[in-house]
């Protein structure tokens, strides 16, 4: 092995460590497999398999316990179907019946059964039973480990802090973890949007992952440098490397607490031009960093993560809740709940998809809510009945046309009067908002404008939709140009439409929390950004540097030229000039 190794993966989570490793060694697990014969020997063989499924039970009840005092909801639920999974017919009774008839140790019989269980699930073109496989596999380690008498799960107990590198780790082993003992995470696989990334991001601690075999190129002990803000992780370092890093660790921690002294400054330029600025959550687990990070309230919360990774629908009990936790933490600010944008490339596993050839543009959020009328009535009640504990706004994702907010508003109507005649109290004045995401919806922002309170611009589907660029597809990426004349127009049309009657814009897609196009956001005159936590000081940093006035007229300029690569070579010098080593 390279001692100086420097791998190129995916920044999960951004910040700079520098620490050991400790290595999650599942993979290579040695079991040695052995024949058996005697009737009394297959019986032997039966119950150290039921022990050893009793064993992984019980663990995981422990940990489902343990996440219960650390409220990470979503890594319950991650473990429920992992309890269901252990309980699961096929996998007892085939593994059983291979003990038995083929006579092979419970460890050889237990894979055979869940390679039959992979290759079934490989034939389903399902994105939700391709992350079955996934559970599959946590499963499986953990029953193997405990046949082979490991009774362990991953336990640090180092006396110094440590770097995790693993294939991929359980919501059940992350909130295992202590997390004051880890200095960051590294992965073989995995992407931006894996459960754990999420975690690390709301936890603070940097990550890299998608590394593809970090974990067969180090051992427990190395060094290891992470950046997380570059996905770049170095192994063993040289010691100019190991300075290098280290200087830059303490520049880049220096920052990020400079930055923390934005939180409680007013986001305004320097000519006294205010923007609100907001986050976007996923979980609850990000709602102490949306105040430590001084956000004006929350302008997308994600409401599908509560839908992912489960077997059964979310109650309305159960998200009333939630949102009412939500609600009253941010409280006074606002929470802007957005209903659930499921179907395209997020699918639950407990309504039947039909195969769509393009389900980006098919059965897909608003669409989708009003075919299933009984799930987005009781998501709306839900959200209706937390406005009564702070300031809710809804917010409708995928709108396409006027008749889409029509009968969006009329199955709204009905839910209020439903909830008034239970003597149910929420906010009658709910401000409602539509996400301007697809070119139609862009195109007559005049006419939503009528309809509405508020609009949020989704750049992220916008941009995908307006330049037909599959926004997951590496081939034409190239093409993904937020910059684009055809996008740029669209959002001074939406602003504008919504200036002229009285509404108010928000930005909630990736464009929102890039430094780099702040300026011309602010040309346009967008009134609120919203992004992810991280990114708030940054921005709010950036806005403090700038002139309303000269924004303006830089916009002025930018829509002048016809080409991307010309707009984006005018605001690099503005940038240059105004925040440079910023973007
Ligand atoms: C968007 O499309 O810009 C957006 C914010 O929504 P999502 O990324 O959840 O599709
Ligand atoms: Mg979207």
């Amino acid at each position: 092995m390279n001692k100086n190794h420097l791998l190129k993966g995916i920044g999960a989570s951004p910040g700079i460590a520098i620490g050991k490793v400790f290595l999650v060694d599942r993979d290579h697990l040695e079991l040695s497999h052995y024949n058996i014969a005697t009737n009394e020997e297959i019986e032997k063989e039966i119950e150290r398999f039921k022990g050893a499924i009793a064993a992984s039970r019980a663990q995981l009840l422990k940990a489902k316990k343990d996440i219960n005092k650390k409220k990470f909801k979503e890594a319950q639920y991650i473990i429920d179907t992992h309890i269901l999974l252990l309980q699961d017919k096929f996998l007892m009774e085939n593994t059983i019946k291979a003990i038995k008839h083929e006579k092979t140790d419970a460890a050889l019989a237990l894979k055979k059964t869940i390679d039959g269980l992979r290759k079934h699930l490989a034939n389903i073109n399902d994105e939700y039973m391709q992350e079955r496989t996934s559970d599959i596999d946590y499963i499986e380690q953990r029953i193997l480990r405990n046949l082979a008498g490991i009774k362990s799960d991953i336990i640090t107990a180092s006396k110094e802090k440590i770097i995790i590198v693993a294939n991929d780790l359980s919501p059940a082993d992350t909130v295992n973890l202590n997390v004051n003992e880890v200095l960051g995470f590294t992965l073989d696989c995995g992407g931006r949007t894996s459960h754990t990334a999420i975690i690390a991001r709301a936890l603070k601690i940097p990550a890299v992952v998608g590394l593809k075999d970090i974990t067969s190129r180090v051992k427990t002990g190395d060094t290891m440098i992470i950046d997380g803000i570059h996905g770049v992780v170095i192994i063993n370092p040289t010691p100019d490397k190991f300075l290098q890093y280290s200087q830059q660790k303490s520049q880049y921690d220096e920052f990020e607490m400079g930055l923390l002294k934005y939180r409680d400054l007013p986001a305004e330029t320097c000519d006294g031009f205010r923007i609100k600025l907001l986050a976007n959550i996923e979980i609850m687990e990000e709602l102490p960093s949306v105040i430590d990070y001084g956000a004006e309230g929350i302008g997308l919360y994600r409401t599908e993560f509560l839908f992912l990774n489960r077997k059964d629908l979310p109650s309305e009990k159960e998200q009333f809740e939630i949102y009412k936790k939500v609600t009253e933490t941010i409280f006074p600010n606002p929470v802007t709940i957005r209903t659930l944008d499921i179907g395209g490339d997020k699918f639950m596993s407990q309504i039947d998809f039909a195969e769509e050839i393009n389900p980006v543009m098919g059965l897909r959020a608003i669409r989708f809510c009003l075919k299933e009328i009984a799930i987005f009535k009781t998501q709306l009640r839900a959200i209706l009945r937390a406005s009564a504990y702070g300031k809710v706004r809804i917010l409708f994702p995928m709108i396409s046309g006027i008749e889409e907010v029509w009968q969006t508003k009329k199955i709204l109507d009905e839910v209020k009067k439903e909830l008034q005649a239970e003597m149910k109290t929420f906010d009658p004045d709910i401000e409602i908002g539509i996400m301007v995401e697809v070119p139609s919806a862009g195109t007559i922002a005049d006419l939503l404008a009528k309809e509405v309170n508020f609009f949020s611009i989704g750049t992220n589907d916008l941009i995908q939709y307006t330049l037909a660029i599959d926004r997951v597809n590496e081939q034409v990426s190239y093409l993904y140009e937020p910059l684009h004349p055809a996008v740029l127009r669209l959002i001074r049309n939406i602003i504008n439409a919504a200036h002229s009657n009285g509404l108010t814009v928000a930005m909630c897609g990736e464009m929102a929390g890039e430094p780099f196009y702040i300026p011309i956001l602010l040309g346009l005159g967008i009134d609120e950004l919203s992004m992810n936590v991280m990114a708030l000081p940054r921005v709010k940093r950036i806005l403090r540097s700038l002139h309303y006035k000269e924004s303006k007229s830089i916009t002025d300029d930018v829509f002048k030229l016809s080409t991307a690569q010309e707009i984006e070579k005018l605001l690099k010098k503005t940038a240059n000039k105004t925040f440079p080593q910023q973007y």
